[in-house]
């Protein structure tokens, strides 16, 4: 398949700058080692328009095209954070910092959009500019909101942004999306349930939070069978329930639970969180226990735009021979979201073949993926920007 003739030049180099990424895995906001290596490479191949410390640790690049005649600008992101997994893989790049890991991916998207700009600096075959976004913090950190929130859209003028993720199961280089809804809202739910202790040998004299618990646990299940539309997609799921006692005769005076609420759309996520909050507290009055609903609010739903999806289809189609048009949404969520509610723009998967799933300890990037990916980004700067000739 074509992809760019130059990644079939650069791609070991690319792939060493990877697997140096992988050996120094860092975490949230924490990603100093990182962002001085992506700047290093990028001052390396003529990038001198570079703003660090973007939304605490981000890093903004400007590489502008051989003609500016129309104003466009676009966005192109990378997520550099790792994970909290100690690395079971036994390779001889593998993190060599104890209880991280590249086990996301990230390093292998640092390095594709790095690629992707040596060859863009190198050529500027586009009208216009090209904003390169590295976000610290995607895995639970919102990086991606700290960046929106201190101006990357509007300080660099940005018209539409574009991001990728690797995924495994998926043939390597190879592209899947969806327009609309790619992945889900991610809400954390904490339930506090309060009764009345007492002896478990006399429970009409005590009001038990455990069975009030277990009836908020199954009702709170209604809501995806009887509250939401059947063709929507909702996932309540109730992790840890615990009660403030251990003995085998003790009736608790509380009882705690948490959980996760997944939805794909922003209206059925209100819908669930009111639900959410209506169902425990009556469920648990009923039964004479009070109930104190905590939903923090997490990722939003990543909403790929139709016309964007589209180009991003395009870019794919010039690069790979397979592009899935319709992948099922998945129900993780994606700090890129926070990009999209602010630009128009689509986030795309690119197949890492068989193996380990991401945020597993055996998990690898697959290097493989590197040209066309690097070409994927390539072209949607050049198919969107094209020069006049
Ligand atoms: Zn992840
Ligand atoms: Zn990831």
């Amino acid at each position: 398949m074509p992809v760019k003739n130059r990644f079939a030049q650069t791609h070991a180099d690319i792939t060493a700058w990877r697997h140096h990424l992988h050996t120094i895995p860092e975490l949230q906001y924490d990603v100093h080692r990182t962002v001085a290596f992506v700047e290093e490479k990028l001052r390396s191949v003529g990038i001198e328009n570079i703003m660090t410390g973007v939304g605490q640790t981000g890093l903004v690049a400007v590489i502008e095209g051989a003609q500016d005649t129309q104003g466009r600008v676009i966005g192109l992101r990378a997520d550099m954070d790792a994970l909290p997994i100690h690395e079971q893989t036994g390779l001889e790049y593998a993190s060599k910092t104890p209880g991280a890991m590249h086990a996301c991916g990230h390093d292998g998207h640092t390095a594709m959009l790095l690629g992707a700009a040596q060859y863009l600096a190198e050529t500027r075959n586009f009208d216009g500019r090209v904003v390169l976004i590295f976000q610290p913090a995607e895995e639970g950190g919102a990086g991606g909101r700290a960046m929106c929130e201190d101006g990357l859209m509007a300080r660099w003028g940005i018209q539409e942004v574009y991001g990728m993720h690797n995924m495994p199961g998926y043939p390597t280089g190879q592209f899947a999306i969806r327009p609309g809804a790619i992945m889900a809202a991610a809400d954390e739910l904490e339930i506090t349930i309060t009764g009345r202790g007492g002896h478990a040998a006399a429970p009409h004299e005590a009001v038990d939070p455990n069975l009030a618990a277990a009836h908020v646990l199954i009702a709170l299940q209604s809501i995806a069978s009887r509250s939401v539309d059947p063709l929507a997609h909702v996932v309540v799921s109730l992790c840890a329930v615990h009660s403030d006692t251990e003995a085998h005769n003790v009736i608790p005076q509380v009882t705690r639970m948490k959980g996760t609420m997944r939805t794909l759309d922003q209206q059925v996520r209100a819908l669930v969180m009111d639900k959410v909050r209506l169902i425990a507290r009556a469920s648990a009055e009923a039964l004479g226990c009070h109930a104190e609903v905590i939903i923090r609010e997490g990722y939003p739903v990543t909403v790929n735009e139709q016309t964007h999806t589209e180009h991003a289809i395009k870019a794919a189609r010039a690069v790979a021979s397979q592009v899935d048009v319709d992948l099922p949404p998945i129900m993780a969520a994606e700090d890129f979201a926070f990009m999209l509610l602010e630009r128009p723009g689509a986030y795309i998967m690119i197949g890492n073949g068989d193996g380990a799933t991401v945020h597993h300890p055996e998990y690898q990037f697959d290097d493989d993926a590197i040209p066309a990916g690097c070409s994927w980004f390539a072209e949607i700067a050049e198919q969107r920007m094209p020069v006049n000739s």
